[in-house]
């Protein structure tokens, strides 16, 4: 039994890579699960027509069985999640309008057309797929309404024919409001995931990465040096004497301080490079393909940036200094190492005057 679970989740699981983000892995397995149902179905319908020798009623479900099938070899080959979707739902389509047409088995083929809602809505979500709906209630009242029954190889009566009708626009309409409500749902959760996911990584004063964030780039960083034997350097930034700031101007002022430096560091970087909020009034910046000389260069324009930065807060904040230490990251050794010897020399830029740099090479004074 556990066997035969494990080959129909293999099968459902065609098509999805390790790399899928849920959210396509959850596609590709609906989209599988709604071709193996579809063949399923129409493949023991086929049977049962079959055995009641309705020959063109089998075939037409032989046919579909076959299409399923076909979608999710597509799937599993191009990995064309829309183009298999299509294939499921136009071929449901074709098979739907067969069955009003023929009747299917004992009359009872276009009980089928119940499902084209939910599933049109799922497959193409709710403006396309009512789109969609409304071409296939049109398409169905041709056949079944069309003068003399012309499109037709049965017989209903009229009553039937309306109450079909009315039945599947009250489906479409409770699948539209499900549909709704799912896709509403789906958005709110999706939205507090990424606000979740932004509170986990980002400072919500500065808008820059937090300290958890960095952490993780740097050693994301760090695996990259070991095997393309590129540098990585680190800046530890404190601001000088922050603490005046917020005595002699309050700390809302101090704060916007705070957010000036954060966009002024994030202007000069590169787009590989890293601004973030190590602690307080400290910030950490991470230098890809970077050597220690490199990061003095940038060091250098960090100091000659910061003239001017106070002027839109308020004209009496004095210029703001910074000291700054540098470290190059190595592959073998621990990334707290690398940061505790960024934090030596920046003691030893506070100790020597502060608004300088220090690093393993010299000490540049501004
Ligand atoms: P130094 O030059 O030695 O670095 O002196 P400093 O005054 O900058 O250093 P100290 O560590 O004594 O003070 C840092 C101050 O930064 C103290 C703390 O209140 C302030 N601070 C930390 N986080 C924030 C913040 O988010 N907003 C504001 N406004 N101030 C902060
Ligand atoms: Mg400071
Ligand atoms: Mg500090």
């Amino acid at each position: 039994m556990t066997s035969i679970m494990r080959l129909v989740l293999s099968y459902l699981r065609t098509g999805i890579l390790d790399s899928d983000s849920h959210e396509k892995s959850q596609k590709i397995f609906t989209i599988n699960l709604f071709g193996f149902v579809g063949m399923a179905i129409t493949g023991t319908l086929g049977v049962v027509a079959s055995l009641n020798d309705n020959a063109l009623v089998a075939i037409a479900l032989f046919i579909s069985s076959s299409i399923f099938l076909l979608s999710r070899y597509c799937l599993a080959k191009f990995r064309n999640i829309d183009s298999s979707a299509n294939i499921i739902l136009y071929s449901l389509y074709l098979l739907m309008f067969y069955l009003v047409h023929s009747g299917g088995v004992d009359n009872t083929g276009p009980l089928w057309i119940f499902m084209v809602a939910p599933v049109s809505l799922f497959l193409l979500g709710l403006k396309n797929g009512l789109v969609s709906i409304g071409i296939f209630l049109f398409i169905t009242s041709i056949i079944l309404f069309y003068p003399n029954n012309e499109l037709l190889s049965t017989y209903y009566s009229q009553s039937f024919k309306l109450r079909l009708i009315y039945s599947f626009l009250t489906t479409t309409f409770l699948s539209g409001c499900y549909e709704y409500s799912r896709h509403q749902s789906y958005s709110h959760l999706k939205d507090l995931s990424q606000q979740y996911e932004n509170l986990s990584k980002y400072d919500p004063l500065t808008g820059v990465s937090n300290r958890r964030d960095a952490t993780n780039k740097l050693e994301v960083e760090q695996r990259k040096i070991s095997l393309n034997k590129k540098k990585l350097s680190i800046i530890l930034c404190d601001v000088d004497h922050f603490k005046r700031i917020n005595d002699e101007f309050g700390h809302e002022i101090g704060d916007q301080v705070l957010v000036k430096l954060a966009e002024r560091f994030s202007q000069l970087m590169r787009q590989q490079d890293l601004v973030a909020r190590w602690g307080g009034e400290e910030f950490l910046i991470m230098l890809p393909d970077t050597n220690v000389a490199g990061a003095q260069l940038v060091a250098e324009k960090i100091h000659a940036s910061l003239t001017g930065l106070t002027m839109n807060i308020i004209d009496t904040v004095p210029e703001i200094t910074v000291s700054m230490g540098i470290a190059e990251v190595k592959a073998e050794d621990d990334i707290k190492k690398t940061i505790s010897l960024a934090d030596q020399y920046l003691y030893e830029a506070k100790n020597s005057g502060r608004n300088r740099t220090c690093s393993e090479t010299f000490s540049k004074v501004v």
